[in-house]
């Protein structure tokens, strides 16, 4: 049923009776978080929504002709602009014409945007901020139920979006980066009023969060960004349970920039090859992937790590570095920071920790791996010789092995490895800056 109000040089919208009620749905929800007030700023005018215009004052217009014109409550067109005094509206003054039941157009809500995390429906990102996603999916022009692309912005009611640093129940501050670039590590801070259990997740993995003060009220936990990670918009989620056993969670834009990283090409010796068997080097990934999977109940580590390798054996391969190998057709990245250096040179501990493997492999040599906490793991690969014992605790400087070329290894190399939840970022990032930041 159209609403044909027509004025010079103005065409409103038709009337749409389903928009009235998602318009009455999300007024319920604005009286529901307590933010009507702040939309009216008026007397007790109910606010709906629906698509609306604007009206632009003219000479002689008073707001009472103006209503009976548009067939809409006076009240509520007072209400809606904001006006303090009815008698008092001067030419070129822009109204917004609210809906004929008195509430508010669809499009003069104040809205700000969100973005959909990888697999979002606009249906989870509604239900995500406590929104109906019939309503959601007028305010973007979708259907509920329809798919979204990673980053994909969504436009919600402006008090539904949280700013970068926001309040939410016990969690009264969040401190976290706009961009990540590809195979660095950020960080996320949180600061409670009360001890709180916090989880979230970052690239569909889970964060840990480390208690980093004695009252347990000021957290962190590391943003690992995967070294070919698409540049987009990701969402990072926070999350943790309310005293009333209610599960609240928000989730914030961050963007991944591409690293400056080069390109190699592996050739492989014909002797070596046979490690590329599928079964081998997935067996052996399975093995160590379990080992760095774990998350140690403490942080071990806390300043800056030291060089694994003295300073005089310079970078062969750094971090990052877009591979192919010439068998078997693979391209991969390369995975750590590789040292050339001779046989036998010492390899030592960057930072404090408990040896969680060490043995020899197939594919990484006599390697070892070491434990740093919450899930922060350093790995050595391709060493001549091993000098410790898994179990055993470790200090920046201990001597863990000698480099040597074991493995699917092309000459006498240290490969030095950090992995945080799993995934391998820059271990160099870290012999600038300690666990909880730059010092
Ligand atoms: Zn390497």
């Amino acid at each position: 049923m159209p609403y044909p109000c027509r004025l010079p040089g103005k065409v409103m919208h038709s009337f749409q009776p389903r928009r009235a009620a998602l318009a009455r749905q999300a007024v319920r929800w604005l009286v529901a978080a307590g933010l009507l007030l702040a939309v009216a700023r008026g007397p007790s005018v109910l606010y709906a929504q629906s698509e609306g215009s604007t009206y632009t004052v003219v000479s002689g217009d008073t707001l009472g002709e103006i209503a009976a014109r548009f067939e809409v409550p006076l009240d509520a067109l007072v209400s809606v602009n904001g006006i303090a005094d009815p008698n008092q509206i001067r030419v070129g003054q822009q109204l917004i014409i609210p809906n004929a039941d008195g509430s508010l157009p669809l499009a003069a809500i104040p809205t700000g945007t969100v973005t959909a995390n990888a697999g979002d429906s606009l249906a989870m990102v509604a239900n995500r901020y406590g929104l109906d996603p019939a309503f959601v999916g007028e305010l973007n022009g979708v259907s509920s139920g329809a798919r979204l692309f990673p980053g994909q912005p969504i436009r919600l009611p402006e008090e539904a979006v949280p700013p970068a640093s926001l309040r939410f129940g016990a969690v009264v501050d969040v401190e976290l980066p706009e961009t990540l670039i590809q195979g660095r590590t950020g960080r996320v801070y949180v600061t409670a009023e009360r001890p709180v259990v916090l989880s979230g997740s970052w690239n569909d993995r889970p964060l840990t969060f480390t208690s980093i003060d004695a009252e347990g009220l000021r957290y962190f936990a590391f943003l690992p960004t995967h070294a070919l990670q698409e540049p987009n918009v990701y969402g990072l989620t926070l999350g943790y349970t309310t005293a009333a056993g209610v599960e609240v969670s928000r989730s914030w834009p961050v963007t991944v920039e591409a690293g400056s990283y080069d390109f190699q090409e592996i050739v492989i010796p014909e002797d070596r090859a046979s490690v590329l068997e599928p079964d081998v080097v997935q067996a052996e990934l399975a093995k160590v992937i379990e080992v760095w999977s774990q998350a140690s109940p403490s942080l071990y580590w806390q300043d800056p790590f030291v060089r694994p390798i003295g300073a005089e054996y310079a970078t062969t391969s750094p971090f990052g570095t877009r591979r192919s190998y010439s068998v078997g057709g693979i391209s991969d990245y390369h995975a750590g920071q590789d040292f050339g250096a001779p046989v036998g040179t010492p390899v030592t501990a960057p930072a404090p920790g408990v040896v969680a493997l060490a043995e020899p492999l197939i594919v990484r040599g006599n390697a070892v791996l070491i434990d740093h906490g919450r899930g922060v793991f350093s790995g050595y690969w391709h060493m001549s010789e091993l000098q410790v014992e898994p179990g055993q605790w470790v200090n920046a400087g201990d001597l863990i092995g000698l480099v040597g070329n074991t493995g699917l290894s092309t000459g006498a190399h240290l490969h030095w490895e950090l992995r945080i939840n799993g995934i391998a970022v820059d271990p160099t990032q870290f012999l600038d800056e300690g666990a909880f930041g730059a010092p």
